[in-house]
């Protein structure tokens, strides 16, 4: 019987082991999957909207203890954890109050006798394979509209997140979602990828742009529904007219919080050289003022490296960009953190002097480590936000609110925002361009996306 070992990031220790799923248990919950999903599916919704409400109630009534599972397991701070929960329940709530008329017949033409009408149907079956990071926000954003759109899901937690992926199941459970219906597939990769062999309808997936290659081409030759959330190197330009202090801070947070594993951190910044030195300047004290502690410790702003292969990859961008003439401002190197040299600890990390010949600028850091390039005008800064594989966000700061639209219309992303970054709403669709991904989450599209469209056309007499 395979294991799975669940380890705390911040303090290296093993928090518990539990039974993996070989092959042949991934294939058999596909098959109970697929047999209980026509029975949910011919559920009014509102009794599927009733039991969504409750899971919701009884998040909200474990937010502490659902927060304190999820540091111990990511090793985000304390504060982000319950963050995250919070920031859950307006999500919950946008799902509640959309969904029934998102997925209600529109009757679109009436005349000549004939009627025509749009249904929406659910999928079928829906396999949701999920990263760590935000694993209530990236699960909950696949399961919840596809469970209240008819679907059955499989879903395989993150082996870094397997612990809240259970809790996330096992209150959807006890909130009267039927055991089969919905189940969670404990394991690694091999999990994942058993799973993308089944008989499914649909693969949404949120992780890497690597694995989301290697799971579009194991889906290659079969025509299943796929969605890819994958990874993102997301810009942001401060314009000679924007306020240095402000947006210094807001972007210090967007590029640091979740100690930099987001999809939507700024990984890179570009500011007009009239600014650059008063922002460099203001940018650093806001770096300087977080603080990196034991990540249950109410105090810490910045907590460990979730997966420690991470460290290497973040010492390298380092030690690229310096060999190609950076300047290392703070940080640059892997630290003890508070628990005596045990656990992924890395410094929050700010190079300048940065250009896009260095991986820093390229590649995906997902950590705390952010280069920020000075550039002389509007039409540099648009090339080099647009110089990317990746379109997931890019945000622009200015006091021009015309200006800044206008360079935001021409970036190639998902998401824009003007003054303000590292932002989702349940009420805007998530997506991604280029390597970034395919296919959208949240908002009514985001609800719509987890059921097939059926046209009537129907005559009278
Ligand atoms: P990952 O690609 O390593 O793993 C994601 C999931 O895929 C895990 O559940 C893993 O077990 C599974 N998996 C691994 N190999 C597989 C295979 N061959 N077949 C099927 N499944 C397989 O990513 P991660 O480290 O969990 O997450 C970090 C990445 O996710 C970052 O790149 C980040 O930007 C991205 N992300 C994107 C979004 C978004 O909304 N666009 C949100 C969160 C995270």
């Amino acid at each position: 019987m395979p294991t799975l070992d669940i380890h705390n990031p911040a303090t290296g220790a093993l928090i518990t082991r539990l039974a993996a799923l070989d092959a042949a248990a991934v294939a058999a919950k596909a098959q109970a999957a697929r047999a209980a999903q026509p029975a949910w599916a011919r559920q009014p919704i509102s009794e599927r909207l009733g039991l969504v409400q409750r899971f919701r109630d009884a998040v909200a009534a474990n937010i502490d203890s659902l927060a304190a599972t999820l540091t111990a397991e990511v090793g985000k701070p304390i504060s982000q954890a319950r963050n995250e929960l919070m920031g859950l329940l307006p999500r919950i709530d946008f799902f509640l109050e959309r969904s029934e008329s998102s997925l209600r017949d529109e009757h679109v033409f009436d005349g000549g006798g004939v009627h025509e009408q749009i249904g929406h149907e659910p999928l079928g079956v829906v396999a949701c394979i999920s990263a760590w990071n935000y694993p209530w926000f990236v699960g909950c954003n696949v399961i919840l509209p596809a469970l209240l759109a008819g679907n059955a899901v499989l879903y395989k937690p993150s082996e870094h997140a397997t612990l809240s992926g259970h809790h996330l199941t096992r209150l959807l459970h006890q909130s009267g979602v039927p055991a089969t219906l919905l189940q969670c597939l404990v394991g690694g990769g091999e999990v994942g990828a058993a799973l993308a062999l089944q008989d499914i309808d649909a693969l949404c997936f949120t992780g890497s742009h690597a694995t989301g290659l290697r799971i579009a081409s194991a889906m290659a030759g079969r025509l299943v529904k796929l969605q890819l959330e994958l990874g993102g190197k997301d810009p942001s330009y401060v314009r000679a007219d924007a306020d240095p202090k402000t947006a210094a801070e807001s972007l210090a947070d967007g590029a640091m919080y979740n100690t930099g594993q987001s999809c939507c951190a700024v990984e890179r910044i570009y500011v007009h050289e009239a600014i650059h030195d008063a922002f460099v300047g203001h940018f650093l004290a806001a770096v300087a003022a977080l603080r990196m502690g034991n990540p249950m410790d109410d105090a810490s702003t910045l907590g460990a490296i979730t997966r420690a292969p991470q460290i290497a990859v973040l010492q390298a961008q380092v030690a690229d960009a310096l060999a190609k003439g950076a300047t290392l401002r703070c940080g640059g190197a892997a630290v003890p953190g508070p628990f005596d040299g045990q656990g992924n600890w890395f410094a929050p990390t700010v190079l300048t002097e940065v250009d896009h010949r260095m991986d820093l600028m390229r590649e995906e850091s997902f950590g705390p480590i952010i280069g920020i390039q000075k550039v002389a005008d509007d039409a540099t800064a648009l090339a080099l936000m647009n110089d990317s594989r990746y379109g997931l966000t890019a945000s622009v700061y200015s006091a021009d609110e015309a200006a800044a639209r206008a360079l935001l219309a021409q970036v190639r992303a998902g998401s824009v925002y003007w003054n303000c970054c590292d932002r989702v709403s349940p009420r805007l669709p998530w997506s991604g361009v280029g390597d970034s991904g395919m296919g959208l989450t949240l908002s009514t599209y985001g609800i719509q996306t987890f059921s097939r469209t059926k046209a009537w056309h129907l005559r009278h007499g």
